[in-house]
């Protein structure tokens, strides 16, 4: 067996530990004499891996008692539609616009009221977030929507919006537990887990209780209102029954590992040894505005289509997997989430240094 380094963008590495838990309990889970995948959603064992991962993931990320922890299916682009089915009560919404996730967002939005773009960043290909200083909230905005990290542009916001008393809303699929977040400043964060905590078909909704309520769009589908997951503890229907197992065990890694802090130190770490080497290297240089760079996205450029194609292969053949950039961006982006092991990413620095010698 060969594990490679896993560079995807997503959905991307898991931490090993987790796999080979799992891998240990596929047949018989905690003396059940079966699988996750073959239990009841309603059994015993079920409900304390439901109970136990939504407790950690509270502790984990410090969330108060008036916030309610959804796990829902979907994945993240139906909280682009269920986000305003259940929040526009005045129908209209103030985005930001800094990439691809952020721009669907608005799209799917404007199928139910009116969307107002603040600030874009399309000017520039998404390579930074638009100063947040002037902008000027719409007095009839029912929130204020936020990609927090920009997975394909490899940006992230350092600094919120100032909004008042308006809800902010924050798309944080390829950011959270990456580092701590005051959940307080928002009245929903959600998540697809398919970047930096589970399988693909699972997407955490962290919503404050007010604002689920029975008062959605008309026509909003059982399914798709927050209430009815919330009233029924995310078992309306079926839940992505082992991908919730899985984001379970991820949250124990984190704890384990000492918790959002610590997980900030060595993102932080891992990051600086990337870009202190894009900032030295006469080949390679990273594409967005220093202030702005992700923790867990990394884009980077030699400027030569060919080179970018043959690094590509290069790292490829040498056990350095999904390097290639966006279909929309090109050249390569290296996904730094929290499962990939500092020994993964001086590796890849390592195979750089050497690449950008031999190809001077
Ligand atoms: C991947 C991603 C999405 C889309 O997730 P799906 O689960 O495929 O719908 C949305 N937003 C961000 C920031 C992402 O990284």
């Amino acid at each position: 067996m060969t594990r490679v380094f896993n560079f995807a963008a997503g959905p991307a590495v898991l931490p090993e530990e987790v796999l080979r838990e799992a891998a240990e309990e596929m047949l018989d889970y905690n003396g059940t004499g079966m699988s996750v995948m073959e239990m009841s959603h309603r059994s015993k064992a079920f409900e304390q891996i439901i109970t136990e991962a939504e407790k950690d993931l509270r502790d984990l990320m410090n969330i108060p008692d008036n916030y309610k922890v959804l796990f829902l299916q979907g994945g993240a682009s139906q909280q682009f539609a269920m986000i305003p089915m259940n929040l526009m009560k005045n129908k209209v919404a103030d985005h930001i616009n800094t990439g691809q996730w952020a721009k669907k967002a608005i799209s799917e939005g404007k199928l139910y009221g009116k969307i107002n773009v603040l600030a874009s960043s399309e000017d520039k290909t998404f390579t930074y977030i638009p100063d947040l200083k002037d902008i000027k909230i719409s007095d009839d905005a029912d929130y204020v929507y936020i990609c927090h990290n920009n997975t394909i542009y490899g940006t992230k916001f350092n600094e919120l919006p100032e909004t008042g008393d308006k809800l902010l809303v924050a798309d944080m699929s390829s950011d959270i537990l990456s580092e701590p977040v005051d959940v307080t400043k928002y009245g929903l964060i959600f998540a697809g887990v398919q970047k930096n905590i589970g399988p693909a078909g699972v997407v955490v909704v962290i919503i404050r209780e007010d604002l689920i309520t029975d008062n959605v769009l008309p026509g909003t589908p059982t399914m798709l209102k927050f209430k009815t997951h919330a009233d029924n503890k995310s078992l309306y229907n079926t839940p992505p029954a082992y991908g919730i197992y899985i984001c379970g065990k991820v949250f124990k890694w984190v704890k384990k590992l000492g918790g959002l802090e610590a997980m900030k130190k060595r993102n932080e770490e891992k990051a600086a040894i990337l870009y202190d080497y894009l900032d030295s290297s006469k080949l390679f240089k990273g594409t967005v505005v220093k202030k702005d760079r992700s923790l867990m996205n990394v884009p980077f450029v030699t400027g030569f289509e060919e080179l970018d194609a043959k690094f590509v292969k290069e790292a490829k053949a040498a056990g350095f997997e999904n390097l290639k950039g966006h279909r929309t961006v090109g050249g390569m982006r290296a996904s730094i989430y929290n499962a990939m092991p500092i020994e993964g990413v001086k590796a890849l620095v390592e195979f750089m240094k050497n690449f950008e010698a031999e190809n001077k």
